[in-house]
């Protein structure tokens, strides 16, 4: 009979920590913690085959499930002396959705299952607290009735907050057991109006409707939603976990309470966590009532007199220290967890790899390197190359004028400027109209994940460091604020209210998330400094790197913005960007708009001297350090005047007639620019171009040696070459200048001349162009352009619908379609090599720094890879890991 349920608790399991593919991560987490020997309530995993199976067959579940779970629950009765389904002597269960991967609230939870008109009476005798039997029961009516009966959670809101304002209450905890039996009859009834069938009484149909629940709610919207945004397979399928409860809510001597074993936000190794007193889970990171922190130190730091756990309760403390200690070492990781006391003893609910801060995820591996508990290189494959963005995000400059208008909690770091909006409609709306902006929320629920995705930053009103916002927010590595009490918002005239301020939709505020702020305007922002743990861990990648990694830039301070993030040369330095600038231009158009070769030289002669002096610069800046200078490539029209009014600035500054202007642009105008007149195209019907700028080039070489004393070996690139005889042709240009030019100044350079491989036919050709070519480099976005038939300029109103429908997995653009583009890449690799076999081989298209396609960089041998300043830092840790898995 196949195996869908794995039992745990009581110091054994059926499953473990790797199979998290079939029991999720919570599952296995469970069971590898009820092998530990760690006090986990027991209970069992309904395995994500089900989930596969349920959907495969009609929403149906196996056969064998039932009895496979009557007797899970028959171990649980005999483990705890309870059992499911006994009115007389009542089990109470628990049923937690437990993806592969972790979707924080994505999925529905339903507590306290088991509970009906005849156990509540029981729980309430036997425990002697009706108050705590009726408080549990009617959450649990609240949540069975949301989660599986599809009421609005709301509806139970509403009779909750109007019977405590006729009552004239204010807390929960005010109200009294007859209290809470009314309100469960308000919920009872509110059921059966709304569903026109009573509130389910049998605990056996209620576990079924649990279990059923949570399956569904893998295919509801916001679940979707997240797997979208986190590229997480729907085939993955949840597991369920049915757990016997532990009770938090059963009087002062109980508690709940999450915790990571170090801090999330800044890694320090410090006990992190938050917790109620006489409360269940939902109740901390729903974020109603404010939590208390854990140890006296986070007290005495956040300035509260509100006890930590460590006063309250110091046994329970002691025996989770031990636990947090114990888990960790057992994972090597920082664990994010949950526990319940109940009347004073401790029960671990979950633990997991917390999530983390980037800033965090340096911390703590380079720490935990240290400690011993992991290698370098494992410390180095722990961060996600992509996650480094969030050190390079802006924090507020100090210099700048604050207006501070209210603090909320520092729930994820760095600082962001927008509109405000309302709704995570309008952030996204706004977001498609390019527009930035800050998504204001009392609180953030999963409803809200594509707005908070669109969103530059969020601010909530209410919530702890652990709710909903926070969480998501972090994971982003979004700036968010989250608690800000003191706002008001007004949904109906949607205005935020704050410090005595009225402010509109639209209205731009400032949310940091570094220190909880929230300001009025837009504000100067820094650059961030990169920490200490950055360093070392980059050193430590670099160490563990085989391909190097380069920039592509072409101004002085993109290549020093690059150097200072580690790249070692310019791999693409595209002249055409040094032409755009003031009277650059006009001497360009000069060059375009002239006759003959003698008027294209004579405007060239003007060129010359400005490209010489960008030349020096950038070899000066990069010391030594190869940098790869690509002849002129984009259609000339791009560079000539579009608008009647531009055309006659250019006619009067160059003195030509309007009519000239006007007949050159028609006549240069072309139906497919990107497939025209460009590239080395353009160096074959104007050889006088390629002639200047090779001329810039040494000249510029030769100077910067001079000034330095560090020997520049400039790499002359060819861009779009297609067949080898117009490669050779400019080649044996460039050769030219370059004899004259060492005559001229009477000295010897080294140099190279190489071309980029950006169209198909110069792959399939690599071995015949390598005869010449000394280097390649990859131009992967016109070959992926090329290789698809598809408009690198027209693409984005059609590619989004390929990849949600899945006919493509992602953009090609974006990341490097390794079966087909790659294997081009691949072919011109293996027959360059073929023909030179120490030809340099890079890549320059923006995959360059992309992490996926530079693992494939990887494994075709590439020697390097050039992407833009700002991932200069994720290239060279995705390059570390590449090589490190490879190696493995
Ligand atoms: C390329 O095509 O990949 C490339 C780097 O050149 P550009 O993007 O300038 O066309
Ligand atoms: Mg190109």
């Amino acid at each position: 009979m196949h195996k869908w349920v794995y039992q745990f608790g009581d110091g054994r399991a059926e499953g473990a920590a790797e199979m998290r593919d079939l029991l999720g991560g919570k599952g296995a987490n469970l069971a590898e913690m009820s092998s530990l020997g760690l006090p986990v309530p027991p209970g069992f995993t309904v395995s994500t085959e089900v989930c596969s199976h349920y959907y495969g067959n009609g929403k149906c579940f196996p056969g064998s499930l039932q009895q496979q779970v009557e007797d899970a629950l028959a171990r649980i009765a005999e483990l705890t002396g309870r059992q499911f389904g006994d009115d007389a002597n009542p089990l109470l269960m628990s049923v937690r959705s437990g993806a592969r991967s972790s979707m924080p609230g994505m999925m529905d939870t339903v507590l306290n299952l088991g509970l009906n008109d005849n156990s509540v009476e029981t729980i309430a005798r036997q425990s002697g607290d009706a108050r705590f039997a009726y408080d549990s029961y009617r959450r649990f009516i609240q949540m069975y009735g949301d989660v599986v009966m599809g009421l609005d959670h709301h509806a139970f809101e509403e009779i909750l907050e109007n019977f405590k304002n006729r009552a004239g209450y204010v807390l929960d905890t005010d109200l009294t057991a007859d209290d809470w039996k009314q309100i469960v009859s308000d919920y009872k009834h509110l059921v059966e109006r709304e569903l026109e069938t009573p509130f389910p009484q049998d605990p056996k149909d209620q576990l079924w409707g649990g279990i059923g629940a949570v399956f569904q709610s893998w295919m509801a919207p916001r679940a979707i939603t997240y797997r979208a945004i986190n590229n997480i397979p729907s085939d993955w399928g949840t597991a369920v976990n049915v757990q016997a409860m532990v009770f938090g809510n059963m009087g002062r001597n109980s508690a709940t309470g999450v915790a990571f074993t170090r801090n999330p936000s800044t890694g320090e190794k410090a006990l992190y966590g938050e917790f109620l007193i006489n409360a269940q889970g939902e109740d901390v990171v729903a974020g109603i009532r404010t939590p208390q922190n854990l140890t006296e130190a986070a007290r005495l730091e956040a300035g509260t007199q509100e006890p930590s756990l460590e006063a309250e309760m110091p046994e329970a403390f002691a025996e989770f220290c031990t636990i947090c200690n114990q888990l960790e070492a057992h994972y090597s990781d920082m664990q994010d967890l949950e526990f319940t006391i109940q009347e004073g003893k401790l029960w671990m609910l979950q633990t997991r790899s917390g999530k983390r801060t980037t800033k965090a995820a340096l911390k703590i591996a380079t720490e935990m390197a240290a400690e011993g508990l992991i290698s370098r290189n494992e410390a180095v494959l722990r961060i996600e190359p992509a996650a480094l963005d969030q050190l390079l995000h802006p924090t507020i400059d100090p210099a700048a004028k604050r207006n501070i208008l209210t603090k909320g909690l520092p729930a994820s770091p760095g600082a962001a400027s927008g509109g405000i909006v309302f709704t995570s409609d309008d952030a996204q709306d706004a977001k498609a109209q390019g527009r930035n902006v800050i998504l204001v929320r009392v609180e953030t629920s999963p409803e809200d994940i594509h707005g908070m995705h669109a969103a530059e930053g969020i601010l909530t009103a209410r919530g702890g460091m652990t709710s909903h916002a926070a969480v998501v927010a972090r994971g982003m590595g979004k700036p968010c604020v989250s608690g800000a009490s003191s706002i008001r918002i007004d949904l109906r005239n949607e205005t935020l209210s704050v410090a005595g301020k009225v402010f509109q939709r639209g209205d731009v505020i400032t949310v940091d998330g570094t220190s909880g702020q929230v300001l009025e305007g837009e504000i100067a922002m820094l650059q961030p400094e990169l920490s200490e743990d950055f360093a070392t861990l980059m050193q430590w990648a670099d160490e563990a790197r085989t391909m190097a990694v380069r920039t592509n830039a072409e101004t002085p301070a993109d290549a020093r913005m690059a150097l200072s993030f580690g790249a070692e040369g310019i791999g693409l330095c595209r002249t055409e960007h040094m032409f755009f600038d003031g009277s650059r231009i006009m001497a360009m158009r000069e060059m375009i708009l002239a006759e003959d070769a003698a008027g294209r030289r004579q405007a060239l002669d003007k060129l010359l001297p400005m490209q010489t002096a960008d030349f020096t610069e950038l070899f000066d800046i990069m010391r030594g350090k190869p940098v790869t200078i690509r002849l002129l490539d984009p259609p000339l029209h791009e560079f000539l005047p579009q608008s009647e009014a531009d055309m006659e600035d250019v006619a009067k500054a160059l003195g030509l007639p309007m009519d000239k202007v006007r007949q050159r642009t028609r006549a240069l105008h072309e139906f497919n620019p990107m497939l025209g007149h460009r590239g080395c195209r353009l160096a074959v019907s104007y050889p006088e171009i390629a002639d200047m700028q090779a001329r810039a080039i040494f000249e510029a070489a030769i100077e910067a040696a001079q000034k330095t004393g560090a020997p520049v070996t400039p790499e002359i690139m060819v861009p779009l070459v297609s067949v080898k005889p117009e490669f050779d042709l400019i080649k044996a240009r460039i050769d030219a200048v370059a004899e004259m030019v060492m005559k001229e100044r009477n000295i010897q350079i080294s140099y190279q001349v190489g071309t980029m491989v950006e169209l198909p036919r110069a792959a399939l050709q690599a071995h015949r162009i390598a005869e010449t070519a000394e280097f390649f480099s990859f131009g992967t976005n016109d070959l992926t352009q090329t290789t698809f038939g598809i408009s690198r300029d027209d693409a984005a109103s059609f590619l989004g619908t390929y990849t949600a429908q899945g006919l493509i997995q992602q953009d090609p653009f974006v990341s490097l379609d390794q079966d087909g583009v790659g294997e081009l890449v691949r072919i011109g690799t293996e027959r360059g090599r073929a023909t030179r076999p120490n030809i340099k081989l890079g890549i320059c298209g923006e995959h360059g720094g992309d992490p996926a396609s530079i693992s494939f960089c990887q494994s075709i041998g590439l020697d390097y890879i050039s992407c833009s300043p700002y991932r200069v830092p994720i290239a060279r840790l995705a390059a570390a890991q590449a090589a490190l898995r490879q190696e493995k």
